[in-house]
């Protein structure tokens, strides 16, 4: 009788092992070792360096010239796994080049100009100039898309020749993961495209599942939450996600429908269409400090998987994809970010295939 007993509780773990890991796909987007000669080339390291980001960006930098940007991420006060500053500083004072970023919609201190930078310098950026670009005016480019007419950037963005995209991939409360697609489109956005990003994709909430610890209510950079009992105040509502990120008994989520959701992620992958075809990019991506939150949020979780490493390509879709795989690989899992944040970000990369951006085939090239 109890040999019966712990074999049911064997099979009921392998069940429930099973069902946590394979809700979506089951293949990755591609094979690594691709003998196709039509796969794209990712370049990977597993030494997370200062001199690592120099060797990668070597391999496929050549592309780059005139004035360059370092499109980056400075981190939100208080956030504990945002990239070091000095993984970017050798390249950075080679290249010459200019960090660049945009302000954030809602409050603290990278909403405006004069504390955003002065958070960056504070958190070690404090070795070339940095530029916001949105920080003066909005530019507007025009663009017939399934989700837009128009998309907004900062008028500095066209004062650089080129870009580097180093982006800190890792989850994301709304998008399942941030890469080099979300650092582009939500990070080269002004105010006015972030408002057009985030529109329409509230969060949905159940209440039976809240302990009134009030930790939504401090997060929620709109105060559009109550808890007693829960609501959400559309009207102030900007759908950033933290509150998703946050709640330490997932009241929040995101909306059911998934036409909202993917379509969130169509609108990130059409703004990155536009900025990267109007100016040459290049994509680093560091799969280090991997959380289930990204790095606008102050007291992130910690990272759920060890560092994995560096990746670049010319390509943006086969960097993502080969950066979910591996991440998929590592956490042995389907949908890493499915799991983790209850939202599959992977329809940004099948959506920019899509559009023709990139190939989701690509063929991994260990440099170390
Ligand atoms: S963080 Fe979650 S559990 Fe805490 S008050 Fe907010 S909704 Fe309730
Ligand atoms: S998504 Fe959540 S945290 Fe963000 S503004 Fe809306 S209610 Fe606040």
């Amino acid at each position: 009788m109890e040999k019966i007993k712990l074999l049911s509780i064997l099979l009921l773990l392998v069940i429930i092992f099973a069902v946590g890991c394979s809700k979506v796909e089951s293949q990755p987007f591609s094979d690594s070792s691709s003998a196709d000669t039509t796969a794209s080339i990712v370049y990977f390291t597993k030494e997370i360096s200062s001199d690592a980001v120099q060797r990668i960006y070597s391999m496929i930098g050549g592309e780059l010239d005139g004035k360059i940007a370092i499109k980056v991420h400075f981190g939100e006060e208080g956030n504990p796994n945002f990239l070091p500053a000095h993984l970017i500083k050798d390249l950075c004072l080679d290249l010459d080049a200019t960090l660049v970023e945009t302000n954030v919609l809602y409050g603290g201190p990278r909403s405006r100009t004069e504390s955003h930078i002065a958070l960056a310098r504070r958190h070690g950026f404090d070795f070339s100039p940095i530029d916001i670009l949105d920080s003066e005016a909005n530019l507007a480019y025009d663009h017939q898309s399934k989700h837009f007419s128009r998309v907004y950037t900062g008028s500095h963005f066209p004062d650089y020749d080129s870009y580097l995209i180093f982006s800190h991939f890792k989850g994301h409360g709304s998008a399942g993961f941030g890469g080099a697609i979300k650092n582009i489109a939500m990070g080269l956005a002004s105010k006015e495209g972030k408002r057009f990003l985030h529109r329409g994709n509230y969060p949905i909430y159940d209440e039976s599942k809240c302990i009134k610890c009030n930790i939504c209510v401090k997060a929620c950079p709109e105060s559009a939450i109550t808890i007693k009992p829960v609501n959400i105040n559309h009207l102030d509502c900007i759908a950033c996600g933290m509150c998703i990120s946050v709640c330490p008994t997932g009241v929040f989520s995101q909306p059911e429908s998934e036409n909202r959701q993917e379509a969130f992620l169509e609108r990130l992958v059409e703004y990155a269409q536009v900025l990267t075809k109007e100016r040459k990019m290049v994509y680093i991506n560091v799969l280090a400090n991997i959380s289930r939150s990204c790095d606008c949020v102050p007291n992130a979780p910690k990272p759920f998987i060890g560092d994995i490493g560096i990746l670049a390509s010319t390509d943006i879709v086969a960097i993502e994809a080969a950066s979910h795989d591996l991440i998929d690989q590592e956490h042995d899992c389907d949908d890493t970010f499915l799991k983790v944040n209850s939202v599959s970000g992977k329809h940004q990369i099948r959506y920019a295939h899509e559009l023709q951006m990139g190939n989701m085939n690509y063929r991994l090239v260990d440099i170390d």
